[in-house]
């Protein structure tokens, strides 16, 4: 079989190819990883994301013998979403609890004390996790949006218990990271990262196309606010042909970012 042909996208990019395509695979959950190697550090190097995405697959397909990469989806801290091995075709993410699964490795190593995730990587793992529920008709629950954590080495599930008072050892991989979103147990993905992911898809569902849009100033320097209307002060400005992401748009104002309170006047991007 043709190895897989890696693609690059930013969120918006990604959701646009997500949502206007036809997926065969059954899907039922989604896992979250993390790299651990390559980190942060190893992406301050001179490489690109491009280079990090082969030298995965080099290593899963020389080192751990795999067919191909073995995650469906990479995020990197730059925010950027790289499609890996194709979402229609099983990942090795889990060892034994792979089928329905779509595989995302988060790059870098989010244990206590390691890498501090970005914002714009924070937003993409949100985004992602929420794009995928959409698609695929999944909820952030603990049965539909994993961690690595929370399984054995054959890929049972640990007691729920045992998993929240990380008392299996050595078994038990930290994966994907102590410090991920709070940290890694059942408890803390209820009450950090399921409700952020819950947020993200009211928004994405809430601005109307599935897609966010993506449009282009129009005007030499359009002022950003940080409301609908020019009694808003102005947080920024961004110049003509600066590519925008709509998130939601009325009475003649558009909202550019998911996470900050910035708004352009619609007239302006097109
Ligand atoms: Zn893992």
């Amino acid at each position: 079989m043709a190895l897989a042909q890696f693609h690059i996208y930013t969120p918006q990019d990604f959701q646009k190819y997500l949502m206007n395509t036809d997926f065969s695979r059954e899907i039922t959950f989604i896992q979250n990883h993390h790299t651990w190697e390559p980190n942060y550090g190893s992406m301050s190097a001179a490489h690109g994301e491009m280079y990090w995405l082969e030298s995965m697959r080099n290593y899963h397909i020389h080192d751990n013998g795999w067919s191909d990469i073995g995650q469906n989806i990479t995020t990197f801290p730059s925010g950027n979403i790289g499609l890996c091995r194709p979402i229609n075709i099983t990942p090795a993410g889990i060892f034994g609890a792979n089928t329905g699964a779509i595989c995302i490795e988060n790059l870098g190593n989010f244990d206590a004390g390691h890498d501090q995730m970005t914002q714009a990587h924070k937003d993409a793992i949100l985004f992602l996790n929420a794009a995928l529920c959409i698609k695929f008709n999944l909820k952030p629950v603990k049965e539909q949006v994993v961690y690595h954590h929370w399984f054995d080495r054959k890929g049972k599930r640990f007691p729920e218990s045992k998993v929240n008072d990380n008392q299996v050892g050595d078994e038990q991989k930290t994966c994907p990271g102590t410090a991920f979103f709070g940290t890694n147990t059942i408890a803390s993905a209820e009450a950090n990262f399921f409700p952020l992911v819950n947020s993200r898809i009211r928004q994405i569902t809430a601005s109307g196309t599935p897609a966010a849009t993506s449009l282009k100033v129009n005007a030499d320097v359009l002022n950003v606010r940080s409301g609908p209307g020019r009694s808003f002060p102005t947080v920024r400005t961004i110049t003509q042909g600066t590519l925008v992401t709509v998130f939601t748009s009325g009475n003649g104002w558009s909202k550019i970012s998911n996470t900050a309170e910035e708004w352009v006047f619609s007239i302006y991007i097109s």
